[in-house]
Protein backbone atom coordinates (compact mmCIF):
# COMPACT_ATOMS: atom_id res chain seq x y z
CA UNK A 1 0.00 0.00 0.00
CA UNK A 2 1.01 3.53 -0.73
CA UNK A 3 2.15 5.49 2.03
CA UNK A 4 -0.75 8.26 3.80
CA UNK A 5 0.99 11.51 4.50
CA UNK A 6 0.05 14.90 5.04
CA UNK A 7 0.82 15.11 1.37
CA UNK A 8 -1.38 13.77 -0.51
CA UNK A 9 -4.20 15.32 -2.28
CA UNK A 10 -7.00 15.91 0.32
CA UNK A 11 -9.39 14.43 -1.91
CA UNK A 12 -7.28 10.72 -1.47
CA UNK A 13 -7.09 11.60 1.70
CA UNK A 14 -10.94 11.69 2.19
CA UNK A 15 -11.77 9.02 0.20
CA UNK A 16 -9.52 6.92 2.13
CA UNK A 17 -11.13 8.18 5.28
CA UNK A 18 -14.64 7.40 4.02
CA UNK A 19 -14.01 3.75 2.98
CA UNK A 20 -12.55 2.50 6.18
CA UNK A 21 -12.38 5.07 9.19
CA UNK A 22 -15.94 5.08 11.06
CA UNK A 23 -16.56 8.47 12.67
CA UNK A 24 -18.32 9.29 16.55
CA UNK A 25 -21.22 10.89 16.33
CA UNK A 26 -21.50 11.11 12.92
CA UNK A 27 -23.77 9.98 9.73
CA UNK A 28 -21.52 8.17 8.06
CA UNK A 29 -23.11 8.39 4.70
CA UNK A 30 -23.79 12.33 4.76
CA UNK A 31 -20.00 12.80 5.76
CA UNK A 32 -18.79 10.68 3.03
CA UNK A 33 -20.41 12.83 0.28
CA UNK A 34 -19.25 15.70 1.60
CA UNK A 35 -15.15 14.58 2.77
CA UNK A 36 -13.79 15.42 6.37
CA UNK A 37 -12.08 18.24 6.33
CA UNK A 38 -8.36 16.79 7.18
CA UNK A 39 -6.91 18.95 9.67
CA UNK A 40 -2.90 18.44 9.46
CA UNK A 41 -1.36 20.38 12.71
CA UNK A 42 -2.12 23.01 15.14
CA UNK A 43 -0.23 25.91 17.12
CA UNK A 44 -1.77 28.01 19.67
CA UNK A 45 -5.79 28.27 19.07
CA UNK A 46 -5.37 27.61 15.41
CA UNK A 47 -5.56 24.38 13.18
CA UNK A 48 -4.35 24.02 9.96
CA UNK A 49 -6.60 21.67 7.59
CA UNK A 50 -4.44 19.90 4.44
CA UNK A 51 -4.94 22.74 2.26
CA UNK A 52 -3.20 25.18 4.26
CA UNK A 53 -6.33 26.74 5.57
CA UNK A 54 -5.91 28.60 9.37
CA UNK A 55 -8.82 27.78 11.44
CA UNK A 56 -9.52 29.23 14.93
CA UNK A 57 -10.40 26.60 17.16
CA UNK A 58 -13.48 27.80 19.66
CA UNK A 59 -14.13 24.89 21.03
CA UNK A 60 -10.31 23.38 22.13
CA UNK A 61 -10.64 20.54 20.51
CA UNK A 62 -13.69 18.26 22.53
CA UNK A 63 -13.86 21.19 25.52
CA UNK A 64 -10.30 19.62 26.21
CA UNK A 65 -6.58 21.65 24.81
CA UNK A 66 -6.67 24.13 27.80
CA UNK A 67 -3.14 24.71 27.14
CA UNK A 68 -3.63 25.61 23.32
CA UNK A 69 -2.06 23.25 20.71
CA UNK A 70 1.98 23.00 20.30
CA UNK A 71 3.23 22.67 23.58
CA UNK A 72 6.61 20.83 22.92
CA UNK A 73 7.28 20.64 26.83
CA UNK A 74 4.67 18.20 27.07
CA UNK A 75 6.06 16.25 23.81
CA UNK A 76 9.69 15.85 25.35
CA UNK A 77 8.29 14.62 28.50
CA UNK A 78 6.07 12.42 26.55
CA UNK A 79 9.27 11.07 24.74
CA UNK A 80 11.65 10.75 28.18
CA UNK A 81 8.68 8.90 29.73
CA UNK A 82 8.41 6.19 26.53
CA UNK A 83 11.83 5.86 26.59
CA UNK A 84 12.65 5.33 30.23
CA UNK A 85 9.28 3.38 31.21
CA UNK A 86 6.25 3.12 28.58
CA UNK A 87 3.98 1.23 30.19
CA UNK A 88 3.59 -0.75 33.09
CA UNK A 89 0.25 -1.20 35.56
CA UNK A 90 -0.46 -0.74 38.87
CA UNK A 91 -2.76 -3.92 39.42
CA UNK A 92 -0.45 -6.22 41.58
CA UNK A 93 1.27 -4.73 44.53
CA UNK A 94 3.13 -2.18 41.83
CA UNK A 95 3.23 1.31 40.70
CA UNK A 96 5.61 3.89 39.36
CA UNK A 97 6.60 7.83 39.93
CA UNK A 98 4.76 9.40 37.29
CA UNK A 99 1.48 7.93 38.76
CA UNK A 100 2.42 8.62 42.36
CA UNK A 101 3.24 12.08 41.71
CA UNK A 102 0.04 12.78 39.06
CA UNK A 103 -1.78 11.24 42.48
CA UNK A 104 -0.35 14.05 44.91
CA UNK A 105 -0.84 16.82 42.45
CA UNK A 106 -4.33 16.23 42.09
CA UNK A 107 -5.04 16.16 45.94
CA UNK A 108 -3.39 19.29 46.58
CA UNK A 109 -5.60 20.76 43.70
CA UNK A 110 -8.50 19.45 44.09
CA UNK A 111 -11.10 21.05 46.61
CA UNK A 112 -11.50 19.83 50.57
CA UNK A 113 -10.98 16.44 51.18
CA UNK A 114 -11.02 14.62 47.74
CA UNK A 115 -7.68 13.37 48.17
CA UNK A 116 -7.65 9.78 46.42
CA UNK A 117 -7.75 8.97 43.26
CA UNK A 118 -8.49 6.30 40.44
CA UNK A 119 -7.16 6.43 36.89
CA UNK A 120 -9.23 5.77 33.90
CA UNK A 121 -8.63 6.61 30.24
CA UNK A 122 -11.40 8.63 29.08
CA UNK A 123 -13.97 10.60 31.06
CA UNK A 124 -16.63 7.89 30.31
CA UNK A 125 -14.42 4.91 31.76
CA UNK A 126 -14.60 7.33 34.87
CA UNK A 127 -17.98 7.80 35.04
CA UNK A 128 -18.40 3.72 34.91
CA UNK A 129 -15.67 3.98 37.68
CA UNK A 130 -18.10 6.50 39.95
CA UNK A 131 -20.95 3.72 39.97
CA UNK A 132 -19.43 1.02 40.56
CA UNK A 133 -17.74 2.67 42.98
CA UNK A 134 -20.72 4.40 44.48
CA UNK A 135 -22.55 1.05 44.82
CA UNK A 136 -19.57 -0.43 46.25
CA UNK A 137 -19.38 2.18 49.09
CA UNK A 138 -23.06 1.71 49.77
CA UNK A 139 -22.81 -2.39 49.85
CA UNK A 140 -19.50 -2.11 52.37
CA UNK A 141 -21.75 -0.06 54.62
CA UNK A 142 -24.19 -2.79 54.64
CA UNK A 143 -26.81 -0.96 52.48
CA UNK A 144 -26.42 -2.90 49.03
CA UNK A 145 -30.24 -1.66 48.14
CA UNK A 146 -28.63 2.07 47.82
CA UNK A 147 -28.14 1.60 43.84
CA UNK A 148 -30.15 4.02 41.87
CA UNK A 149 -27.98 6.95 40.77
CA UNK A 150 -29.75 10.85 39.50
CA UNK A 151 -29.01 12.43 36.91
CA UNK A 152 -30.13 14.98 34.26
CA UNK A 153 -32.01 15.18 30.72
CA UNK A 154 -29.63 16.61 28.82
CA UNK A 155 -26.99 15.88 31.02
CA UNK A 156 -23.26 14.45 29.41
CA UNK A 157 -21.40 11.63 31.16
CA UNK A 158 -19.72 9.96 28.37
CA UNK A 159 -20.60 7.36 25.69
CA UNK A 160 -20.09 3.57 27.09
CA UNK A 161 -22.71 1.92 28.44
CA UNK A 162 -22.64 3.49 32.37
CA UNK A 163 -21.55 6.88 30.81
CA UNK A 164 -24.88 7.36 27.91
CA UNK A 165 -26.95 5.91 30.87
CA UNK A 166 -25.68 8.59 33.38
CA UNK A 167 -26.11 11.19 30.63
CA UNK A 168 -29.12 12.05 30.05
CA UNK A 169 -29.04 12.33 25.94
CA UNK A 170 -32.13 11.16 23.99
CA UNK A 171 -30.27 10.61 20.91
CA UNK A 172 -28.04 8.41 22.66
CA UNK A 173 -30.80 6.31 24.89
CA UNK A 174 -32.38 5.79 21.36
CA UNK A 175 -29.69 3.19 20.55
CA UNK A 176 -28.72 0.13 21.68
CA UNK A 177 -31.04 -0.30 24.69
CA UNK A 178 -30.72 2.92 27.09
CA UNK A 179 -30.20 3.61 30.09
CA UNK A 180 -29.66 0.65 32.17
CA UNK A 181 -31.64 0.05 34.61
CA UNK A 182 -31.08 1.66 38.55
CA UNK A 183 -30.52 5.39 37.22
CA UNK A 184 -33.13 7.89 36.90
CA UNK A 185 -32.93 11.38 35.02
CA UNK A 186 -34.92 14.70 36.75
CA UNK A 187 -35.50 17.81 34.60
CA UNK A 188 -32.34 19.91 33.93
CA UNK A 189 -32.28 23.99 35.21
CA UNK A 190 -32.32 25.08 31.57
CA UNK A 191 -34.58 27.79 32.10
CA UNK A 192 -34.39 29.65 28.51
CA UNK A 193 -36.09 26.42 27.08
CA UNK A 194 -38.21 24.98 30.33
CA UNK A 195 -38.85 28.20 31.67
CA UNK A 196 -41.84 29.09 30.59
CA UNK A 197 -42.91 32.80 31.99
CA UNK A 198 -41.58 31.65 35.77
CA UNK A 199 -38.80 33.90 37.52
CA UNK A 200 -35.96 32.44 36.70
CA UNK A 201 -34.68 32.16 40.57
CA UNK A 202 -37.93 30.32 41.33
CA UNK A 203 -37.37 27.72 38.11
CA UNK A 204 -34.01 27.34 39.27
CA UNK A 205 -35.07 26.12 43.44
CA UNK A 206 -38.34 23.90 41.46
CA UNK A 207 -36.07 22.21 39.54
CA UNK A 208 -33.45 21.49 41.82
CA UNK A 209 -36.54 20.58 44.40
CA UNK A 210 -36.84 17.60 41.75
CA UNK A 211 -33.98 15.71 43.41
CA UNK A 212 -35.90 16.02 46.88
CA UNK A 213 -38.72 14.51 44.86
CA UNK A 214 -37.15 11.92 43.47
CA UNK A 215 -35.14 10.85 46.72
CA UNK A 216 -38.31 10.78 48.11
CA UNK A 217 -40.73 8.43 46.20
CA UNK A 218 -38.05 6.14 45.36
CA UNK A 219 -36.96 6.26 49.06
CA UNK A 220 -33.80 7.56 50.21
CA UNK A 221 -32.62 3.34 51.23
CA UNK A 222 -32.70 3.20 46.96
CA UNK A 223 -30.43 6.22 46.19
CA UNK A 224 -26.61 6.16 46.15
CA UNK A 225 -25.52 9.37 44.43
CA UNK A 226 -26.56 12.41 42.48
CA UNK A 227 -24.51 13.45 39.42
CA UNK A 228 -24.36 16.15 37.91
CA UNK A 229 -22.31 18.52 35.42
CA UNK A 230 -21.59 22.35 37.17
CA UNK A 231 -22.37 23.95 33.77
CA UNK A 232 -23.84 21.34 31.38
CA UNK A 233 -20.88 21.43 29.05
CA UNK A 234 -22.36 19.19 25.45
CA UNK A 235 -26.22 19.98 26.31
CA UNK A 236 -25.19 23.23 25.29
CA UNK A 237 -23.72 25.38 27.69
CA UNK A 238 -26.25 25.43 30.20
CA UNK A 239 -26.12 27.42 33.06
CA UNK A 240 -28.07 27.01 36.34
CA UNK A 241 -29.87 29.85 37.94
CA UNK A 242 -28.15 30.94 40.70
CA UNK A 243 -30.78 29.54 43.58
CA UNK A 244 -29.97 25.44 41.69
CA UNK A 245 -27.32 24.61 43.37
CA UNK A 246 -27.56 26.16 46.92
CA UNK A 247 -30.51 23.84 47.16
CA UNK A 248 -28.90 20.98 45.52
CA UNK A 249 -26.43 21.11 47.96
CA UNK A 250 -29.15 21.24 50.87
CA UNK A 251 -30.49 18.42 49.72
CA UNK A 252 -27.32 16.30 49.21
CA UNK A 253 -26.35 17.00 52.80
CA UNK A 254 -29.73 16.53 54.40
CA UNK A 255 -30.24 12.91 52.52
CA UNK A 256 -27.77 10.15 52.57
CA UNK A 257 -26.97 10.38 49.10
CA UNK A 258 -23.32 11.05 47.63
CA UNK A 259 -22.50 14.14 45.31
CA UNK A 260 -20.82 12.61 42.16
CA UNK A 261 -19.80 16.24 40.46
CA UNK A 262 -18.47 15.90 36.87
CA UNK A 263 -15.15 18.43 36.25
CA UNK A 264 -14.52 16.46 32.99
CA UNK A 265 -15.00 20.07 31.07
CA UNK A 266 -15.64 22.28 34.06
CA UNK A 267 -12.37 21.26 35.58
CA UNK A 268 -8.78 22.61 35.50
CA UNK A 269 -9.35 26.18 34.49
CA UNK A 270 -12.57 26.38 32.19
CA UNK A 271 -14.26 28.42 34.91
CA UNK A 272 -12.32 30.70 35.67
CA UNK A 273 -11.00 28.25 39.03
CA UNK A 274 -9.47 25.14 39.05
CA UNK A 275 -12.73 23.18 39.79
CA UNK A 276 -16.43 24.47 38.75
CA UNK A 277 -17.47 22.95 42.12
CA UNK A 278 -15.54 26.07 43.57
CA UNK A 279 -16.81 28.60 41.04
CA UNK A 280 -20.18 27.36 41.91
CA UNK A 281 -19.48 26.97 45.46
CA UNK A 282 -20.23 22.76 45.55
CA UNK A 283 -19.09 20.53 47.72
CA UNK A 284 -18.90 16.96 46.44
CA UNK A 285 -17.72 13.72 47.47
CA UNK A 286 -16.70 12.96 44.01
CA UNK A 287 -15.53 14.37 40.91
CA UNK A 288 -14.78 12.98 37.73
CA UNK A 289 -11.99 14.78 35.53
CA UNK A 290 -10.41 14.39 32.54
CA UNK A 291 -10.54 16.40 29.48
CA UNK A 292 -8.18 19.62 30.61
CA UNK A 293 -6.47 17.15 33.14
CA UNK A 294 -3.63 16.59 30.33
CA UNK A 295 -5.47 19.09 27.73
CA UNK A 296 -6.01 16.34 25.32
CA UNK A 297 -2.57 15.62 24.50
CA UNK A 298 -2.65 11.99 26.27
CA UNK A 299 -6.17 10.10 26.77
CA UNK A 300 -6.15 10.24 30.60
CA UNK A 301 -9.05 10.88 33.48
CA UNK A 302 -9.90 10.06 36.80
CA UNK A 303 -12.31 9.66 39.52
CA UNK A 304 -11.00 11.84 42.69
CA UNK A 305 -12.80 10.96 46.24
CA UNK A 306 -13.49 12.33 49.77
CA UNK A 307 -11.36 10.92 52.27
CA UNK A 308 -14.57 9.35 53.44
CA UNK A 309 -15.58 7.41 50.35
CA UNK A 310 -11.95 6.58 50.12
CA UNK A 311 -11.93 5.05 53.83
CA UNK A 312 -15.21 2.55 52.54
CA UNK A 313 -13.43 1.78 49.64
CA UNK A 314 -9.91 0.95 50.94
CA UNK A 315 -11.16 -1.64 53.22
CA UNK A 316 -12.09 -4.29 50.64
CA UNK A 317 -10.41 -5.36 47.26
CA UNK A 318 -12.41 -3.17 44.73
CA UNK A 319 -13.01 -5.63 42.04
CA UNK A 320 -12.27 -2.64 39.01
CA UNK A 321 -9.44 -1.59 36.93
CA UNK A 322 -8.22 -0.75 33.37
CA UNK A 323 -4.96 -1.91 31.57
CA UNK A 324 -4.52 2.03 31.43
CA UNK A 325 -5.62 3.39 34.40
CA UNK A 326 -2.60 5.54 35.44
CA UNK A 327 -0.76 4.82 32.31
CA UNK A 328 3.24 6.40 33.28
CA UNK A 329 2.93 8.40 29.56
CA UNK A 330 -0.15 9.71 30.50
CA UNK A 331 0.15 10.69 33.80
CA UNK A 332 3.49 12.25 33.30
CA UNK A 333 2.09 14.37 30.18
CA UNK A 334 -0.83 15.52 32.58
CA UNK A 335 1.34 16.50 35.21
CA UNK A 336 3.60 18.39 32.68
CA UNK A 337 0.23 20.30 31.86
CA UNK A 338 -0.44 20.85 35.20
CA UNK A 339 2.60 22.46 35.57
CA UNK A 340 2.24 24.56 32.77
CA UNK A 341 -0.98 26.00 33.93
CA UNK A 342 0.30 26.65 37.24
CA UNK A 343 3.41 28.50 36.26
CA UNK A 344 2.20 30.37 33.50
CA UNK A 345 -0.94 31.44 35.64
CA UNK A 346 -3.31 30.61 33.23
CA UNK A 347 -6.54 30.15 35.42
CA UNK A 348 -5.35 33.49 37.31
CA UNK A 349 -5.45 35.03 33.49
CA UNK A 350 -8.94 33.73 32.51
CA UNK A 351 -10.27 34.64 35.72
CA UNK A 352 -8.99 38.20 36.22
CA UNK A 353 -8.23 39.29 32.27
CA UNK A 354 -9.20 37.07 29.20
CA UNK A 355 -12.20 35.75 31.01
CA UNK A 356 -13.81 39.07 31.56
CA UNK A 357 -12.75 40.25 28.48
CA UNK A 358 -14.50 37.30 26.60
CA UNK A 359 -17.75 38.03 28.35
CA UNK A 360 -18.04 41.32 27.32
CA UNK A 361 -17.49 40.20 24.01
CA UNK A 362 -19.46 37.36 23.84
CA UNK A 363 -22.33 39.38 25.52
CA UNK A 364 -22.35 42.11 23.13
CA UNK A 365 -23.59 39.28 20.56
CA UNK A 366 -26.45 39.51 22.39
CA UNK A 367 -27.96 42.44 20.27
CA UNK A 368 -27.85 39.74 17.20
CA UNK A 369 -31.61 39.64 15.86
CA UNK A 370 -30.87 35.79 15.85
CA UNK A 371 -29.93 35.26 19.49
CA UNK A 372 -31.91 35.24 22.32
CA UNK A 373 -30.24 34.19 25.12
CA UNK A 374 -26.45 34.78 25.90
CA UNK A 375 -24.71 32.54 28.67
CA UNK A 376 -21.09 32.71 29.71
CA UNK A 377 -18.99 31.57 32.55
CA UNK A 378 -15.31 31.47 32.37
CA UNK A 379 -14.53 30.03 29.07
CA UNK A 380 -17.71 28.13 28.31
CA UNK A 381 -19.97 29.85 26.82
CA UNK A 382 -23.66 30.19 24.51
CA UNK A 383 -25.66 31.47 22.45
CA UNK A 384 -29.65 30.60 22.00
CA UNK A 385 -30.96 30.76 18.50
CA UNK A 386 -34.39 31.94 18.44
CA UNK A 387 -36.55 33.49 15.50
CA UNK A 388 -38.51 35.56 18.20
CA UNK A 389 -36.62 37.13 21.11
CA UNK A 390 -39.86 38.10 22.91
CA UNK A 391 -41.27 34.94 23.66
CA UNK A 392 -38.11 32.43 23.26
CA UNK A 393 -40.22 30.39 20.57
CA UNK A 394 -38.40 27.52 18.88
CA UNK A 395 -37.97 27.84 15.32
CA UNK A 396 -40.65 25.43 12.93
CA UNK A 397 -37.90 23.33 11.60
CA UNK A 398 -36.32 20.01 13.57
CA UNK A 399 -34.36 21.26 16.77
CA UNK A 400 -30.88 21.81 15.59
CA UNK A 401 -31.49 22.10 12.08
CA UNK A 402 -30.71 26.17 12.03
CA UNK A 403 -27.91 25.56 14.64
CA UNK A 404 -26.83 23.67 12.00
CA UNK A 405 -26.82 26.06 9.48
CA UNK A 406 -25.16 28.40 11.82
CA UNK A 407 -22.18 25.98 12.25
CA UNK A 408 -21.89 25.61 8.50
CA UNK A 409 -21.08 29.19 8.02
CA UNK A 410 -18.79 29.31 10.91
CA UNK A 411 -16.35 26.57 9.49
CA UNK A 412 -16.90 28.20 6.05
CA UNK A 413 -15.64 31.23 7.63
CA UNK A 414 -12.48 29.43 10.04
CA UNK A 415 -14.49 29.40 13.54
CA UNK A 416 -15.20 26.30 14.99
CA UNK A 417 -18.09 26.96 16.79
CA UNK A 418 -20.63 24.31 18.10
CA UNK A 419 -24.35 23.95 17.62
CA UNK A 420 -26.04 21.89 20.64
CA UNK A 421 -29.44 22.00 18.93
CA UNK A 422 -30.04 25.30 17.74
CA UNK A 423 -27.55 26.48 20.89
CA UNK A 424 -24.28 27.87 19.31
CA UNK A 425 -21.66 27.17 22.26
CA UNK A 426 -17.65 28.19 22.57
CA UNK A 427 -15.06 26.68 24.87
CA UNK A 428 -11.77 27.93 23.06
CA UNK A 429 -8.38 27.09 24.69
CA UNK A 430 -7.49 29.08 28.28
CA UNK A 431 -4.23 30.96 26.47
CA UNK A 432 -6.58 32.72 24.32
CA UNK A 433 -5.03 35.90 23.66
CA UNK A 434 -7.37 39.59 23.51
CA UNK A 435 -6.31 39.77 19.85
CA UNK A 436 -7.50 36.36 18.92
CA UNK A 437 -10.80 36.61 20.81
CA UNK A 438 -11.67 39.93 18.51
CA UNK A 439 -11.40 37.57 15.52
CA UNK A 440 -13.75 34.89 17.16
CA UNK A 441 -16.53 37.54 17.90
CA UNK A 442 -16.16 39.40 14.51
CA UNK A 443 -16.46 35.58 12.62
CA UNK A 444 -18.99 34.49 15.38
CA UNK A 445 -21.33 37.57 14.40
CA UNK A 446 -20.51 37.28 10.73
CA UNK A 447 -21.79 33.36 10.86
CA UNK A 448 -24.77 34.96 12.56
CA UNK A 449 -25.77 37.52 9.96
CA UNK A 450 -24.93 34.84 7.30
CA UNK A 451 -27.17 32.31 8.88
CA UNK A 452 -29.80 35.12 9.28
CA UNK A 453 -30.02 36.08 5.51
CA UNK A 454 -30.27 32.46 4.56
CA UNK A 455 -33.12 32.19 7.15
CA UNK A 456 -34.85 35.03 5.89
CA UNK A 457 -34.52 33.36 2.24
CA UNK A 458 -36.25 30.41 3.37
CA UNK A 459 -38.87 31.84 4.87
CA UNK A 460 -37.55 30.89 8.36
CA UNK A 461 -37.65 34.33 9.86
CA UNK A 462 -39.43 37.02 9.63
C1 LIG B 1 -16.58 14.56 27.47
C2 LIG B 1 -17.29 14.31 28.73
C3 LIG B 1 -17.32 13.04 29.30
C4 LIG B 1 -16.77 11.83 28.60
O1 LIG B 1 -15.40 11.89 28.42
P1 LIG B 1 -14.73 10.94 27.30
O2 LIG B 1 -13.27 11.17 27.53
O3 LIG B 1 -15.23 11.41 25.98
O4 LIG B 1 -15.14 9.57 27.58
C5 LIG B 1 -17.91 12.88 30.53
N1 LIG B 1 -18.45 13.92 31.17
C6 LIG B 1 -18.47 15.16 30.65
C7 LIG B 1 -19.07 16.28 31.42
C8 LIG B 1 -17.90 15.39 29.40
O5 LIG B 1 -17.95 16.60 28.86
Amino acid sequence: MEMITNHMPTAELQALDAAHHVHPFSHQDELAAKGARVITRAKGVTLVDSEGIEILDAMAGLWCVNIGYGREELAEVAARQMKELPYYNTFFQTTHVPVIALSAKLAELAPGDLNHVFFGGSGSEANDTNLRLVRTYWAQKGKPEKKVVISRHNAYHGSTMAGASLGGMSGMHAQGGLPIPDIHHINQPNWYTEGGDMDPAEFGIKRAQELEKAILEMGEDRVAAFIAEPVQGAGGVIVAPDTYWPEIQRICDKYEILLIVDEVICGFGRTGNWFGSQTLNIRPDIITIAKGLSSGYAPIAASILSDEVAEVINATEFNHGYTYSGHPVAAAVALENLRILEEENIIETVREDTGPYLKEKWESLADHPLVGEVKIVGMMGSLALTPDKATRAPFKTDPGTVGFKCREHCFANNLIMRHVGDRMVISPPLVITKAEIDTLIERARKALDLTLVQLKKEGLFK
